[in-house]
């Protein structure tokens, strides 16, 4: 996954761990740590298949089959709909 960064074309991507947030609907699940590829030029960032496909899991897991998550966290909505 090392090299250039198909996005931007820039030749140079760095290993980091991230926050990724996944959504599904109005449903969200924050992960930490999450291992990816960033560019360093664009930010652009690029996680494995297996990696995203685990957190798919999980979600599925959480929401349909009562796995408990590690974390709860209550989420504040605005709408600003009149600016
Ligand atoms: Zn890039």
């Amino acid at each position: 996954m090392a090299g250039t960064c198909p996005f931007c074309g820039h030749g140079h991507r760095v290993a980091k761990r991230v926050e990724y947030l996944y959504r599904f609907g109005e449903r969200l699940m924050i992960v930490t740590d999450v291992p990816c590829l960033e560019c360093e030029f664009c930010g652009e960032q690029y996680f494995a298949a297996t990696v995203l496909k685990r957190i798919e899991a999980d979600f599925h897991a959480i929401q349909n089959m009562g796995k408990k998550p590690m974390n709860t966290i209550q989420v504040p909505v605005e709408a600003y709909s009149n600016l």
